[in-house]
């Protein structure tokens, strides 16, 4: 039999308990802290995921794509907070963020290339969305390192860039100046309390942690935490993707001026280049449970279609290769807010927006942890769409 979990000598239980220190975990944590609730949060590596590997577009217009204008609503809501976000943040902290308001051109390279961009033309434009539509010659104009043999492109000045990996080092540290608790640790099992309530975790080393609520925010793990009821346990799966980064030389100018991205033979690919002269291309989505091998043919593909689009890109450095997982979720949108069981709370499946989604999560899951309620923006994405049940507490015993 396994000995019972110790309690630490604490000087009080904290209100909340965050589970998973990557960007959704660690602003979750900022925020809740910053509205009064006594936090704590546990990750091994706190600032650690998905957005070390991310590549950190703010791309609510570019990444739209049919069924999901729901989600693109909580996408320019949190798109719109940016400004605000980064400068707080910034300020708070000292950190720079590499917050860049660049915009994004999206090209087609050939005939089905051009006629995929200007449906999605025709869908920004019914939902509202700013862009607009180039010749080939125009989108050279704009960034005269493209291929010559682009046919046509959609400007979309209002998706930006931020560095993801400044983002998680700048949100450890606001949420140290917010007075969180880290427990850098492994939370093994969630504690289910009297009354069916989350109570709080136990660690690896069998420590318990309790808390008056926990919000779990493990990203594409969050499905595996043991002790959560099946009926919530969140569906949760992981998307790899490849990514590469490459240096830019300084002079004698910048080789792309704004994110260029593409859809080559079916391919999804794009350039994010930064202040600091890194070069991001991205990515991979391959379904292959929690596997994050770089492998051959992965930085092979995104190679040869990123040399299709912008030729130049050969001749610079390869600095990094590396695979990250993306929290997926059945209809590609968050879970956000209180589960079935009391006192348990999810925010994950933020899939391949969380940098984006960043800034509005932290403040609903801020509304819902004071308030007890989600703000009328985040309804669409509770938890509960997934399951019928009921309240665990309400149910017949
Ligand atoms: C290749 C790639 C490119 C991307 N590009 C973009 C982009 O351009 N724009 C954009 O908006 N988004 C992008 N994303 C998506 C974005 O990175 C993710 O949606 C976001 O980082 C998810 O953050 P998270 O905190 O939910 O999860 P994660 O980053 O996965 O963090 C989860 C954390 O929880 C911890 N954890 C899990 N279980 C436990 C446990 N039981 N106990 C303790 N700790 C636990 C883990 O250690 C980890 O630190 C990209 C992702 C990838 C992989």
């Amino acid at each position: 039999m396994s000995s019972p979990p110790h309690t630490p000598r604490t000087s009080r239980t904290p209100d909340v308990l965050v589970v998973g220190g990557g960007i959704i975990g660690l602003v979750t944590a900022w925020r809740a802290a910053q509205r009064g609730l006594v936090t704590a949060l546990v990750d091994p590596e706190p600032g650690g995921g998905a957005a070390q590997v991310a590549a950190g577009m703010l791309a609510a217009v570019t990444e739209l794509h049919y069924g999901e204008e729901t989600l693109l609503a909580l996408n320019l809501a949190s798109a719109r907070r940016y400004p605000e976000f980064a400068a707080e943040l910034t300020e708070l902290t000292g950190h720079d963020l590499g917050y860049r308001r660049c915009g994004t051109l999206a090209v087609a390279l050939d005939a089905d290339d051009r006629a995929h961009l200007r449906e999605l033309h025709a869908l920004q434009q019914r939902s509202g969305l700013e862009s607009e539509w180039l010749s080939g010659r125009e989108c050279r104009r704009l960034e005269p390192m493209l291929a010559p043999g682009v046919r046509g492109g959609l400007r979309v000045d209002g998706d930006h860039q931020i560095d993801p990996r400044r983002l998680a080092r700048a949100l450890v540290a606001a949420c140290g100046h917010a007075g969180v608790v880290f427990h850098r640790a492994w939370a093994e099992r969630l504690t289910v309390g009297p009354g069916d309530r989350a109570a709080g975790v136990v660690t690896a080393d069998g420590t318990a942690l309790e808390a008056g609520r926990v919000v779990l925010a493990g990203g594409s793990l969050s499905g595996r935490l043991s002790g959560v009821p099946e009926a919530v346990l969140p569906p949760v799966r992981p998307v790899k993707g490849q990514v590469l980064r490459l240096t830019m030389p300084r002079t004698p100018g910048p080789l792309l001026n704004r994110t260029v991205r593409a859809v080559v033979r079916g391919n999804h690919v794009y350039l994010v280049p930064r202040e600091s002269g890194e070069l991001v291309v991205g990515a991979t989505s391959e379904e292959l449970g929690w596997d994050t091998t770089v492998t051959a043919g992965g930085v092979y593909e995104l190679l040869r279609d990123a040399h299709e689009l912008v030729p130049g890109i050969t001749e610079l450095p390869l600095t990094e290769t590396r695979a990250g997982l993306r929290p997926g979720s059945p209809d590609n949108a968050p879970l956000l807010g209180p589960t079935a069981l009391d006192g348990l709370l999810l925010a994950t499946g933020h899939h391949r927006n969380g940098v984006l989604l960043t800034p509005v999560t932290g403040d609903v899951m801020a509304d819902a942890l004071t308030g007890g309620e989600l703000p009328e923006e985040a309804r669409p994405f509770s938890p509960r769409r997934f399951s019928a049940a009921p309240a665990l507490s309400e149910q017949p015993a």
